[in-house]
C-alpha cells in the first residue's frame, strides 16, 4: 500500500496553487497518489461580515499583518494541536513525529537541499503563508516548528516559498522521481557529507549543503553557435567522463559559490585540482 506524503498550505490565495503542481513530475506524483497537496482558504477561518483576516500592526508603521484567530482556527481544523500539545504527545507515544508545521518567512532559516532531505522524512508538512507584513508572532510561537526563508529577499506572500518547498522537497520522495531514479537517491540519500567522493561511475548531482554545484550539460548537435560540445564527452571514456565532470563541478562552485568548497567532502584530487584553479593554472 502506498502512503503518501501529505502537504497541507495555509493562504489568502488557495487559487495560486492550481496551476503550480499541474505539471511535469509533480503532477504525476499527485496522480499517482505518492503525495497530496491541499491549499485551505484562511477566509473560511475568519467569522465578520467581511472576512477579514488583517489588522494594523500594534506599535504604529506600515502595512497590515495577518491577526491570529483565523490562522489558529485553520490549523485547529486541520488537525494541528498547539506546539505544547504536540511535544506532549510526542512525549506520550511515537504519535505526531512526523509532521512539521511551518512559517513562510523572510526571517526564517534558510530552505536547502538538507531541509527538504528533512523534511521528505515526514507523512505531513504544514505550509502557512504570510501576506501583507508578515503574521501575528504568536501564530508562529504556538503552532509552528520553524520558520523557512527561501533566500534573502522578500516576496510579497508565502506561497511561491510554499511551492518552493514543496517541489524541492516532494522530488526526494521515493519513487516521485520514477524507480530508477528513487534507487539512485536512496543509495546517497544520506548528508552529502557521507557521499564517498572517489567511488567510481559517472558522478550524479550533489546540489545543496556540503555539496558542490552540478557539471554542465550537453546534447546533440555536436557543434551549436560556433561552439563545440566538449570532445570529451563523446569518447565514451568513462573514467575521463568522471574526471572532467568532477573537475568541472570545482570550477563552477569556485567561480559561482566559493563558500560552498569549505563544506564539501574533497579529496586529495579535488584539492589538487582547486589549488591549480586558483593559481590561474587551468
Ligand atoms: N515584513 C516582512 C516581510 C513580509 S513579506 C520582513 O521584512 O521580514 C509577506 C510574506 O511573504 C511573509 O509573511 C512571508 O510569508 C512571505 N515571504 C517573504 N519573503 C520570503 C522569503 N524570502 N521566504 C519565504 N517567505 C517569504
Amino acid at each position: 500500500m502506498i502512503v503518501g506524503m501529505r502537504f497541507d498550505i495555509v493562504t489568502i490565495f488557495p487559487g495560486f496553487f492550481e496551476g503550480v503542481f499541474a505539471h511535469g513530475i509533480v503532477r504525476r506524483a499527485l496522480k499517482e497518489g505518492l503525495v497530496t497537496v491541499e491549499a485551505h482558504d484562511l477566509r473560511e477561518y475568519a467569522h465578520d461580515r467581511h472576512r477579514t483576516v488583517d489588522d494594523r500592526p500594534f506599535g504604529g508603521g506600515e502595512g497590515m499583518v495577518l491577526k491570529p484567530e483565523p490562522l489558529a482556527e485553520a490549523l485547529e481544523a486541520l488537525g494541528v494541536k498547539s506546539r505544547d500539545q504536540r511535544s506532549e504527545i510526542r512525549d506520550q507515544k511515537d504519535g505526531d513525529q512526523k509532521t512539521r508545521v511551518i512559517l513562510l518567512s523572510a526571517q526564517g532559516r534558510l530552505f536547502n537541499q538538507q531541509v527538504a532531505r528533512e523534511l521528505a522524512g515526514m507523512e505531513r508538512v504544514v505550509l502557512v503563508c504570510g501576506r501583507y507584513e508578515g503574521v501575528d508572532e504568536r501564530v508562529n510561537e504556538l503552532y509552528c516548528d520553524m520558520e523557512l526563508s527561501i533566500g534573502d529577499y522578500v516576496l510579497s506572500g508565502g506561497e511561491l516559498a510554499a511551492a518552493v518547498v514543496v517541489d524541492a522537497t516532494m522530488r526526494l520522495i521515493p519513487g516521485v522521481l520514477g524507480n530508477e531514479a528513487s534507487g539512485e537517491f536512496e543509495s546517497f540519500g544520506a548528508a552529502d557529507a557521507e557521499i564517498d567522493v572517489d567511488v567510481e561511475g559517472v558522478p550524479r548531482s550533489q546540489h545543496g549543503a556540503g555539496g558542490l554545484l552540478d557539471y554542465p550539460q550537453y546534447t546533440r548537435p555536436a557543434e551549436f553557435g560556433g561552439l563545440r560540445a566538449p570532445e570529451v564527452l563523446m569518447n565514451g571514456d568513462h573514467a575521463e567522463i568522471r574526471r572532467w565532470r568532477r573537475e568541472q563541478q570545482l570550477r563552477k562552485t569556485l567561480k559561482n559559490r566559493p563558500e560552498l568548497l569549505e563544506r564539501a567532502a574533497l579529496s586529495a584530487e579535488d584539492r589538487r585540482m582547486l589549488e591549480a584553479m586558483r593559481r590561474g593554472k587551468c
